[in-house]
């Protein structure tokens, strides 16, 4: 066994073996991979094959396309056979819904090019000979399909020989019978690797071991949100009716889903395997894989699977003379949102994670590819945001990744609308006032485990969300608070935004090297500054404001606590000033942030607070630190994404609810009220403004997000800033706008839908849509190529199956000039 290498893999299932091999391709020739029992020892022996093309996520789309196409050039360049049965794929709709769910999907599948098509019931049966196309009772009708004509499922075993075979045709090695026991730092800060088989030294570990994420996270100081849920399928004996329609030439049948009813079946040997995603099935090894484990499964509980088995048989009747020779209950690794963690782990360098997969055979190819594309470059490929695992947080207790697991599990098959916010593990992280919200009708959404209100019920009116990829019952009342904010004065909780505080001699000079804009040298600037990739897209942005001399207060998005942080702290570790120059702190949790916006908003703060809120006093883009009612330190910040006169306060979160019903008190008589997250996203599109991890992605530089005014390539060096001037020199291939859609009744854009010009040619994908209500139009923000990005261009795009004419609009259709911001 070597003792030195450059990276060692913990972990061969197909997901580590993919790692490999990607590495090995890239041509790092000195990676090796240590497996404690032999390759494929976890969930990839006993995985049922299927490949999905089907996902929601425009990162896993590419993932498992990538992975598809790479699974059919296996053969040939490794000479192993991968038992790939190109069967297509039918999902089935027995509802409306469904088929919106199904529309939604084909926008992002255009926009990554995965072939699809929308059938009807009469091709479905085309397709499926041997399916009922129901009868409106006990069997659902048919309505329609997806149809994946180029998945449908491997061999698993087969496959990671493929990719082991290619890996070590490209130099890797690979232990098996090697289990990784301990790891430590060495003083040169490599990872020392301690096997049962003797010691590896390592510049990079990549861990990809399935059900053990958790206890091999443990061993590197961090806790892994991934904990494995039980998944099971039937094996069946042969069916003489399968058989008789095989026999008769017919093709292997599509891989078929019945969405509705939670459950896929799939040919095996004139047989078939069914595999539901039941409701009750149990997390597993939270606590870790007992030593006896290895390769066994659980007991089958056919129990927990009837519901779906009847409803199969109702929809395949022939299932019903089929015997069953099996069943296959086996851990799924999971995590709290159903995608894997694949990229650099937080708070340690050179710990990579490719780990929490639950289509693992799926997405062993495309995590690999660009899990090695981010080791050997330094940064993946695409926007991996929807993967990385920095988008969790410490808030992942093993309670909370518990519920979550099982909820996500059961939830596999529901209908995926955009607005949904499921129930379990909530609430968990609550600001100060959130009962004070309850009381108001706020109906909540979580991210990164905050509890934040999307709108507020007004008195009489059910606080529930409808789910739907259409206008819901919330739009109006959405409407009603962004008007409020246009109008008079409202309020919006953003507590959960990250804060971090910069101090130090070297403050300025190390945030002006992170960022393309000038970080403000006066005191009570504020600055938008873009963190970007060495590729020039952008990886976070940071509303930075110069508090006093040598302290910066620097704010962004609540969901990139820990991938903003963790990304600062390695900076700031290797800024090369001396050390002490500057002092980071996150303190996300000791401030909170109330947004106050609208034409009165000056008025309200008046009341409250002796600082002189006219423009001379208090200029649009600074802030100052004030007593506001009987608090003291809030910072005075005059920005806002909503695009109003307005002001955040960033204050000692002792003082919420002393604030807000201060604030309240003296807004009565302007009308104040609160709006929530969906009338801040109405009223940011008709401002045009950028929301970063949707709108602002690494995929994207700031020239293409047109974002030019907050790069200063004069002055000095800055990560990305080559990039940034290649690209200027070559041409900006896309340019960010903002267009009205028009013709639109119900369904809104959302974000994914393709852009077509209007010849009906692929010319981009909107990032984000919604209804902006003061301007009244259908709005949608997006990238297109450059020659379509003039004002007034015509675009089409395609909602929910239908195309619609989209104009492009200024940018920034509400109050282009800012009048309002700097009334
Ligand atoms: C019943 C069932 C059906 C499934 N069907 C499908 C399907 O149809 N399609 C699909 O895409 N996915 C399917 N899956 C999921 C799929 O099996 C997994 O996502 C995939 O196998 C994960 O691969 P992996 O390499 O990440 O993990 P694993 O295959 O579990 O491999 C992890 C490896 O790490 C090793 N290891 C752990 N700790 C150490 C250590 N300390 N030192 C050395 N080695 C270590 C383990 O021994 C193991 O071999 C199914 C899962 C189940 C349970």
């Amino acid at each position: 066994m070597k003792t030195h290498a450059r990276v060692v893999v913990i972990g061969g299932g197909a997901v580590g073996v993919g790692t490999l091999y990607h590495l090995a391709r890239k041509g790092w020739s000195d990676v090796v991979l240590v497996e404690r029992a032999e390759l494929t020892a976890g969930s990839t022996w006993h995985a049922a094959g299927l490949l999905p093309l089907f996902n929601m996520s425009y990162t896993v789309g590419q993932i498992h396309k990538y992975s598809v196409d790479l699974y059919k050039r296996l053969p040939a360049e490794t000479g192993q056979d991968v038992s790939f049965h190109v069967t297509g794929n039918l999902r089935l709709a027995t509802c409306p819904e469904r088929m919106d769910e199904y529309q939604k999907y084909c926008g992002t599948a255009n926009t990554i090019g995965v072939p699809f098509q929308v059938i009807g019931p009469q091709e479905v049966k085309k397709l499926w000979p041997l399916i009922d196309l129901g009868n409106g009772a006990d069997t659902p009708n048919i309505i329609g399909a997806l149809y994946h004509p180029d998945d449908g499922h491997i061999a698993p075993a087969d496959l990671t020989m493929a990719l082991r075979k290619g890996a070590r045709a490209g130099g890797a090695e690979i232990y098996e019978q090697t289990e990784v026991m301990a790891v430590k730092r060495t003083a040169s800060g490599e990872w020392q690797i301690s096997t049962d088989k003797g010691d590896i030294v390592a510049e990079h570990v990549v861990c990809a071991t399935g059900n053990y994420a958790r206890q091999t996270g443990r061993m590197f100081g961090i806790n892994v949100p991934s904990i494995p849920v039980e998944h099971q399928y039937i094996v069946y004996d042969e069916s003489p009716e399968l058989k008789t329609y095989r026999q008769g030439g017919g093709r292997e049948l599509a891989v078929l889903r019945e969405s509705d009813k939670s459950y896929y079946l799939r040919e095996e040997r004139m047989g078939w395997i069914l595999g539901p995603y039941e409701a009750g099935a149990p997390a597993r090894f939270a606590d870790g894989v007992p030593d006896w484990f290895g390769k066994s499964l659980f007991e089958g509980d056919l129990e927990r699977l009837l519901p779906h088995v009847e409803a199969a048989q109702r929809r395949v009747p022939s299932l019903a003379n089929c015997g069953i020779k099996d069943i296959v209950n086996g851990p799924i690794a999971y995590t709290p949102d159903g995608s894997p963690l694949i990229g650099p782990a937080w708070g340690v360098r050179n710990l990579w994670l490719n780990e929490g997969h639950s289509f693992g055979i799926t997405a062993a190819g495309g995590s690999g590819w660009q899990l090695a594309e981010w080791i050997v470059e330094g940064e993946p490929g695409i926007d991996m945001m929807a993967v990385d695992p920095r988008r969790y947080g410490p808030y992942t207790s093993k309670r909370y990744v518990v519920q979550k697991n099982e909820e996500t599990y059961r939830n596999v098959f529901v209908i995926h609308f955009p607005d949904e916010e499921r129930p379990d593990a909530r609430p968990a992280k609550t600001s100060p006032i959130y009962d004070k919200l309850k009381r108001m009708g706020a109906v909540f959404g979580q991210r990164y485990g905050w509890e934040r209100a999307n709108w507020f019920a007004p008195p009489g009116v059910v606080a529930k969300d409808q789910w739907s990829f259409r206008r819901s019952n919330y739009f109006e009342h959405v409407g009603r608070e962004a008007l409020l904010i246009r109008r008079h004065v409202g309020m919006i909780d953003l507590g959960p935004f990250t804060k971090h505080e910069v101090t130090g001699p070297g403050a300025e000079a190390w945030l002006d090297s992170l960022v393309a804009n000038k970080v403000p040298t006066k005191i009570g600037r504020i600055a938008l500054c873009h963190a970007l990739t060495r590729r020039g897209g952008i990886r976070s942005e940071f509303t930075i404001t110069k508090i006093a001399d040598e302290h910066y207060y620097v704010v962004s998005a609540g969901a990139a606590e820990r991938y903003d942080s963790d990304y600062l702290q390695q900076m700031l570790a290797d800024h090369p000033a001396a050390p002490g120059a500057a002092t980071l702190r996150n303190i996300t949790t000791s401030r909170g942030c109330f947004v106050l916006a609208g034409p009165r908003s000056r008025e309200v703060l008046a009341k409250l607070t002796d600082v002189p809120l006219d423009n001379a006093g208090f200029p649009w883009l600074t802030g100052q630190v004030a007593e506001v009612g009987l608090a003291t330190d809030v910072y005075l910040l005059r920005v806002n994404f909503v695009g109003a006169l307005g002001w955040e306060l960033h204050f000692p979160i002792e003082y919420a609810h002393h604030l807000f019903d201060a604030i309240f008190d003296a807004g009565a008589e302007f009308k104040i009220g609160m709006a929530g997250m969906r009338a801040m996203e109405s009223l940011r599109l008709e401002k045009s403004y950028r929301m970063w991890g949707t709108d602002l992605t690494p995929d994207y530089t700031p020239y293409e997000a047109g974002l030019d005014r907050f790069v200063r390539l004069n002055k000095g060096a800055f990560v990305g800033k080559d990039a940034l001037e290649r690209q200027l020199k070559q041409g900006v291939p896309h340019r960010f706008v903002t267009f009205e859609v028009h013709g639109v009744s119900a369904a809104d854009p959302l974000g994914n839908e393709p852009l077509f010009d209007a010849k009906g040619n692929l010319v981009g994908r909107a990032t984000a849509g919604y209804y902006g209500h003061a301007l009244q139009k259908s709005l949608g923000l997006g990238y297109v190529k450059t020659d379509f990005a003039g004002v007034g261009a015509e675009l089409q795009i395609e909602i929910l199956g239908e195309r619609k004419r989209a104009t492009v609009l200024v940018d920034s259709p509400f109050d282009p000039e800012n009048k309002e911001l700097r009334a």
